[in-house]
């Protein structure tokens, strides 16, 4: 019935569209795809083709504990609305656009037999947005790519307060020890091709400590998948 009573609206404005689970032009135009030349290991892009299989100097000076990172869009403009709208406003019909990208922009690290693991939100956050966004995103690329999602693998074991207005060494520390495989998920990892799944990667610190613990408890590779990703522009 709804369907017949509302015309379709842009996920990111709310402007009717033409189809369902679409965005308006404006918005299109405004989510700023991610496409090669990217750094191998952290999928930020560059503004020059200097050759394939290259790695930015942030990942040369800091290599990530992750294997490589793939997004889909840089972090600002719609890519930042609907980070934003499915995270707050309960828009859980989001994540089924977002992961679809997803699946399209991950396709090197999405691969057969990898195991997607959503980064876990506090529990009281949980309880408090009632859904964990990185779980409803590895849902919609499992699904896609008929990948097995364990949402049971880690668990955040310390509360940490918003990353918002951390530098990348106060994230770190933020970031120390708040992950934890869990005992029981201990011989589902060993040996296993991981993908962790989360809704934005800004310094890579939530990543890497996610992937620290991973590793420690034998996963064989962890890479990470995220929708959108902070990346200056060099
Ligand atoms: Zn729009």
């Amino acid at each position: 019935m709804l369907d017949f009573a509302m015309p379709p609206l842009c996920l990111a404005c709310s402007k009717p569209v033409g189809s369902p689970g679409s965005l308006c032009v404006q918005c299109w135009q405004g989510l700023d795809f991610i496409s090669p030349p990217y750094c191998q290991r952290l999928g930020t892009p560059f503004e020059a083709d200097l050759g394939e299989g290259l790695i930015s100097l942030k990942a040369i000076a800091e290599p990530p504990v992750f294997g490589r990172a793939r997004a889909v869009a840089r972090f600002d403009g719609t890519a930042r609305e609907l980070v934003h709208r499915l995270k707050y406003s309960d828009r859980l019909d989001l994540a089924g656009a977002m992961g679809s990208w997803m699946v399209r922009a991950g396709a090197e690290v999405l691969i057969e037999g990898s195991v997607l693991v959503p980064i876990p939100l506090y529990r009281t956050r949980l309880w408090r947005r009632r859904f964990n966004q990185s779980g409803e995103l590895a849902k919609v690329i499992g699904r896609a790519k008929v990948l097995e999602v364990d949402h049971q693998a880690l668990r955040k074991v310390k509360a940490t307060p918003s990353q918002t207005g951390l530098n990348a060494r106060q994230r770190k520390e933020n970031l120390a020890g708040a992950f934890k495989v869990r005992d029981e998920a201990q011989g589902r990892i060993a040996g296993r091709r991981v993908v962790l799944v989360d809704d934005v990667m800004t310094t890579g610190a939530t990543l890497n400590a996610a992937a620290r613990v991973l590793l420690r408890a034998g996963a064989s590779e962890v890479d990470a998948m995220v929708f959108a990703l902070v990346a200056e522009r060099v």
